[in-house]
């Protein structure tokens, strides 16, 4: 009946009145957690396949929410680039990892991911130059990781700011990459030093030949144009063994670790560097 429509359509109004109050409280939320010391980052260890030795970390944000808990990134990255506030977090992210990959050895680096709206930004170069600066890392053990979404066909900011950053002696990795459109013509077209498999293709390695077929195209790719490949998401012994044929240069994944505070992650330095 009629009555039962507008109980339905009620129903939907308050649900998503709720959504849309729910996300404006995060956004508010979001606008104070850095300073409320709510964004933490965490380490992923990156193998060499190379040296067999532990080589770097990838830095990972976290949002410690104090109501809602741990925010992936994936939740809040994307508001963060809607409501302005992605420069700021991204310079937090740049500091932070900066400051404490000096403590580590000098022989580690640190991969950082820079959001597509952030690289798009005025301040980028800035806020690299001065996360350097304040931390006295040296820039060649700093990489940043970009997404094709961060990439401009055709246009000249994009090449310009890959070239300033790869001026000031950082490296830059196309991450997630063959999940875009276009990830051939940028490759082709920017001067990376390197390119992140997404995981997607790393998952079915071992059992599907045409998964083998696809990272075998990626590292040969990466020797045509002189860029380093890593693979990302290995999970098995099996994939591993698949990615050291096919000559992947560098690895991380749950069979190594998952990501770490920054304070397991120095006893982990210790550890390795122990025996
Ligand atoms: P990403 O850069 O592709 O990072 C890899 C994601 O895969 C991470 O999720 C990591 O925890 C997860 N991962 C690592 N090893 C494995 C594995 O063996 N199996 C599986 N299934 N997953 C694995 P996380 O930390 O939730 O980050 C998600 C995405 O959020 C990242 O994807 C990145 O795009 C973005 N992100 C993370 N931290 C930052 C940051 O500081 N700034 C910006 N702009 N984006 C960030
Ligand atoms: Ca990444
Ligand atoms: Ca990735
Ligand atoms: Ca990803």
């Amino acid at each position: 009946s009629k009555n039962d429509g507008r109980g339905v359509y009620r129903f939907f109004e308050k649900v998503m009145d709720a959504e849309f109050q729910s996300r404006l409280a995060l956004e508010m939320d979001l606008r104070c957690a850095i300073n409320n010391n709510e964004l933490e980052l965490f380490y992923q260890p990156i193998i060499s396949l190379d040296s067999n030795r532990l080589c770097g970390f990838e830095a990972l944000i976290r949002w410690n929410h104090p109501t809602r808990g741990v925010v992936p990134p994936t939740e809040f990255i994307g508001i963060a680039e809607e409501i302005g506030l992605i420069d700021s977090i991204g310079a937090w992210v740049l500091k932070s990892a900066c400051a404490e990959a000096a403590t580590w050895p000098s022989d580690l680096k640190v991969a950082v991911n820079i959001s597509p709206v952030q690289f798009n930004s005025k301040l980028i170069v800035l806020s690299v130059i001065s996360a350097l600066g304040e931390t006295n890392l040296p820039p060649s053990r700093l990489e940043l990781e970009i997404t094709e979404a961060a990439m401009l066909d055709d246009n000249v900011l994009t090449l310009q700011t890959l070239h300033e950053l790869k001026s000031l002696g950082c490296r830059i990795s196309m991450d997630d990459f063959g999940t875009g459109y276009s990830s051939l013509n940028y490759v082709q077209k920017f001067p990376f030093d390197r390119i992140k498999i997404d995981q997607c293709f790393v998952r079915n390695m071992s059992e599907e030949d045409r998964s083998n077929a696809i990272v075998r195209a990626v590292t040969g790719l990466g020797a045509s144009f002189g860029m380093k490949i890593t693979a990302e998401g290995v999970e098995t012994r099996a994939q591993l063994k698949q990615l050291q044929i096919e000559g992947c240069n560098e690895v991380q994944g749950y069979l190594f670790s998952p990501p770490r505070c920054a304070r397991d992650t120095r006893r982990l330095i210790d550890r390795v560097r122990e025996r």
